[in-house]
């Protein structure tokens, strides 16, 4: 394959036949990446997971001795259990000028127009870097960027600045959400029953924690958004999964359950797992450990922890991501990405990519083929703006 010239609609079709939800491995798809790159001469690293079988993917076209600009992807992809698909999920299919396919929205088409114009990027002989930075559980909580960020800084020269190419429909966001997860689990006392004065009722209790982050959530909508910039315009709370108990005559031992916040940007976002531990500790364990001693227990274990994107107005991403897609202003979306990691590291980060977030993660996601246009004119700037000639 060395040197082959594959345009994004094209590549994105490749991309998609790899099936990389997030539980699966994504190797076979970052193996033909490595090839395809390796095919123009470009050096891939991997930056692997703990278990050797899921891998970060980081190239660099251009000089290797200056910072430069990171093009952002994640090569994972949300599952399709339970979803009609009027189409085959992993064969991207066109129809009325939309590419569907699970991915080509979220966020492969991206991914793919980064790599159809690699060769391109060669050619123009780059006066800076462009780096291609593919993590992977990006959709399971931004785990994978976090080891991909660390090997960057390590190991190269440190970057100018990132560009997320998250669906946008090639708008700059400049702002989003960040969010905490956590699981809250709740250990009691089995008995019968009719001896609710020996048991300990784990999903009773778990009830009235939920329903304390239920006032918490009414308290973080009250606070609202000084900025008026976020739907809806407040740092939102949501309980996710419950399971527990197993028969209704069994007072229950066990009880456990998912939730998240999404915090805005500037505000503090450690407050609310603050003001849920000390209710715990203050309010709701006292009584438990008095009947259950040494048995009753309340423990809340962190899942995923992705920080929101800070709007930084007249930063060197900004101002490039304004300039190469045409535009004046900045939007803040409430969905998170990978942006606000790298930002936290001192890389100055936009997102801005194509397709459209509303398709994203549903039965029949497609990108607009005109929105994959817009991304690779996108790219072709970027390259005019960076090349010698
Ligand atoms: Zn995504």
């Amino acid at each position: 394959m060395a040197g082959d010239r594959i345009g994004a609609a094209e590549m994105l079709r490749r991309l998609v036949a790899f099936d990389t939800t997030s539980r699966n491995s994504n190797l076979e798809l970052i193996d033909y990446v490595r090839g395809y790159l390796a095919g123009h001469g470009v050096e891939s690293e991997l930056v692997f997971d703990h278990g050797g079988a899921k891998a970060n993917l980081y190239a660099t076209v251009g000089p290797r001795d200056q910072g430069g600009i990171i093009l952002s992807g994640h090569t994972d992809v949300v599952p399709i259990d339970d979803q009609d698909w009027d189409t085959d999920p992993w064969v991207v299919t066109e129809r009325h000028g939309r590419l569907y396919g699970r991915g080509t929205c979220d966020m492969k088409g991206f991914v793919a127009c980064c790599l159809a114009l690699v060769p391109e990027f060669i050619e123009r002989g780059l006066k800076a870097p462009i780096h291609l930075a593919f993590s992977y559980d990006e959709e399971v909580g931004c785990l994978g960027v976090h080891s991909l960020i660390a090997h960057v800084v390590q190991h190269h020269p440190k970057p100018k600045l990132c560009l997320v190419g998250e669906p946008t429909m090639m708008q700059v966001v400049d702002a989003h959400k960040g969010i905490r997860s956590f699981v809250t689990t709740v250990t009691g006392l089995e008995a019968h029953s009719s001896q609710t004065h020996v048991g300990v009722n784990a999903v009773m209790v778990a009830a009235e924690l939920i329903g304390f982050l239920g006032r918490l959530g009414d308290d973080l909508r009250a606070q609202g958004d000084a900025t008026g910039r976020f739907t809806p315009p407040y740092t939102t709370l949501s309980v996710g999964t419950i399971e527990g108990g197993t028969a209704v005559n069994i007072i229950p031992r066990h009880c456990r359950f998912a939730w998240e916040y999404r915090s805005l940007p500037g505000t503090d976002a450690e407050e609310p797992i603050r003001r849920f531990e000390e209710h715990v500790r203050t309010r709701v364990l006292p009584a438990l450990e008095e009947k259950a001693p040494g048995i009753a227990a309340i423990t809340t274990v962190p899942r995923s922890v992705t920080p929101a994107l800070r709007p930084d107005p007249g930063s060197a991403a900004e101002t490039l991501a304004k300039a190469l897609a045409g535009v004046n202003d900045t939007l803040a979306v409430s969905y998170a990405t990978e942006a606000g990691i790298f930002q936290v590291h001192g890389i100055p980060t936009v997102v801005c990519g194509p397709g459209d977030i509303l398709q994203a993660h549903r039965p029949n996601e497609f990108v607009d083929a005109a929105q994959i246009d817009a991304c690779v004119a996108f790219l072709r700037k970027l390259a005019d703006r960076i090349c010698v000639s």
